[in-house]
């Protein structure tokens, strides 16, 4: 009760609606689908409704196609009508997405993503947005058995482009709601000692990070044999978390895995792994998540392209995004009771696909294979040329050499026969600026840049 009059007093002095959020959020989470798909609609109409009326963007592409944000009130499927987003149109386009309306634009704060080219990615926020990501990862930490003021730790990747207004903003925002921001780019033996002995400090809380860098800190607590945290929860994501990622890291620590999905473009959490561990439920009530196939929504549970609307951004909208992440439905009721609609674990991105000298596209499951194999500490794979992968692999005594003909054999399986498949073997393989762990990536032209 404490840090909750602390955080109100944050409040008070900032302005800012958190407290109000979050509360709204922890009731909206028990809607029946029925509801919460209503709300969504209407957040969703007022959200192009703005556009239509305030950003020149959308000003242009609706009179283009003939459409009225009306049109969605007499049939919500007239959505399916506006055009896909992608980034490269936004770069294009950057000034027209921006709202025309003085007052706001003057309140708004950028936000930046980067490429595996260097050029990040910025776009803005404005205060609604703000308040609410911060409110609904207050509740997906609930949902990791956190309370206000329990202890909360995050390993972050490295900000391109906090100024220091942003970054005091944040250290305020840490301290009134104790969370502890620490780095994930230079995980040497060093700094994760003194994590971990950060984290006992810290008492029993959380621990927060993409999965990569908290399978090295779990592989280090292993290793080095130093005393675990004590740990009620772990809470992951921005990358794919994979199988053996999760195992290593709930033994290590003796609790639960919580998988988070999405992006900085999405608010953060679009969809989130509830206590039930049965898939991740989507936020319905800050994104409309679609999952399509040659441009239509799939059947069932079948696979597809994650689309996405954020409902809470007016000022900068983002109306149908292609996350280009792969993804699929899970068609079942979860026992946590939440009716929110729930995705299966994202396990890879449109962007890891490679093209093969027969014109094919294809996605491997190599990167499974490679995760489960024994000795195997980190690993790359590259697409140099249509017939030639890198495969960069980290190794330790147990490795198997014999593994080296069984991942040219199931590249060559996919890829083709003619698939030349050449090993290294680097001391190690250093995370993208962000933090972030690159698994794959093409360099063919043409092809997306990892992010
Ligand atoms: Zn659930």
């Amino acid at each position: 009760m404490m840090r909750r009059a602390i955080l109100q007093a944050h409040q008070l002095l900032t302005g800012r609606k958190i407290l109000h959020r979050f509360d709204e959020l922890m009731q909206t989470q028990w809607l029946s689908w029925d509801e919460l798909y209503a709300l969504q609609q209407e957040r969703l109409y007022r959200l192009v409704d703005y556009a239509y009326r305030y950003v020149p963007y959308y000003q242009r592409v609706f009179r283009e196609i003939d459409f009225h944000p009306l049109d969605l009130r007499r049939d919500p499927a007239n959505f399916y009508r506006l055009p896909l987003l992608t980034k490269e149109e936004i770069r294009a386009n950057w000034d027209q997405f921006l709202t025309t309306e003085p007052q706001v634009r003057r309140q708004m704060v950028s936000r930046s993503t980067s490429g595996s080219t260097g050029e990040p990615f910025v776009f803005l926020v404005d205060h609604q947005h703000r308040d609410y990501t911060t409110a609904d990862y207050m509740r997906h930490l609930t949902w990791c058995g956190w309370q206000i003021g329990t202890p909360y730790t995050y390993m972050a990747g490295q900000k391109l482009d906090a100024s220091l207004k942003e970054r005091l903003r944040n250290s305020l925002m840490n301290f009134t709601l104790n969370f502890s921001e620490v780095d994930a780019y230079d995980l040497v033996d060093e700094s994760l000692d003194s994590l971990v002995r950060q984290l006992r400090r810290r008492g029993r809380g959380i621990l927060g990070g993409f999965p990569s860098a908290l399978y090295v800190l779990a592989r280090f607590v292993q290793e080095s044999g130093v005393e675990r945290p004590d740990l009620l929860a772990v809470r992951c994501g921005g990358e794919v978390l994979f199988p053996k990622q999760r195992r290593l890291i709930e033994e290590t620590f003796g609790c639960r895995v919580f998988n988070w999905y999405g992006s900085y473009e999405t608010g953060g959490g679009a969809a989130c792994e509830c206590e039930a561990h049965t898939g991740l439920h989507v936020s319905m009530e800050k994104c409309l998540l679609e999952i399509l196939r040659q441009g239509r929504p799939v059947e069932g549970e079948e696979s597809g392209e994650v689309v996405v609307t954020n409902l809470i951004n007016f000022d900068f909208p983002f109306i149908r995004y292609r996350l280009k992440d792969e993804a699929r439905w899970l068609v079942r009721e979860c026992p946590c009771g939440r009716q929110s609609p729930m995705i299966a674990p994202v396990t890879g991105r449109t962007v890891e696909l490679f093209r093969t000298v027969d014109g094919r596209v294809v996605v491997s499951d190599i990167n499974e294979f490679l995760f489960e194999a024994e000795g195997v500490r980190q690993f790359q794979i590259v697409q140099k040329a249509l017939d030639l992968i890198v495969v960069r692999i980290v190794r330790d005594e147990r490795f198997d050499p014999a593994s080296l003909d069984k991942i040219t054999g199931i590249i060559q399986q996919v890829m083709g026969r003619q698939t030349q498949v050449k090993f290294e073997f680097p001391d190690e393989i250093p995370a993208g600026r962000t933090g972030k762990q690159k698994y794959s990536y093409s360099e063919l032209e043409g092809s997306q840049p990892w992010e």
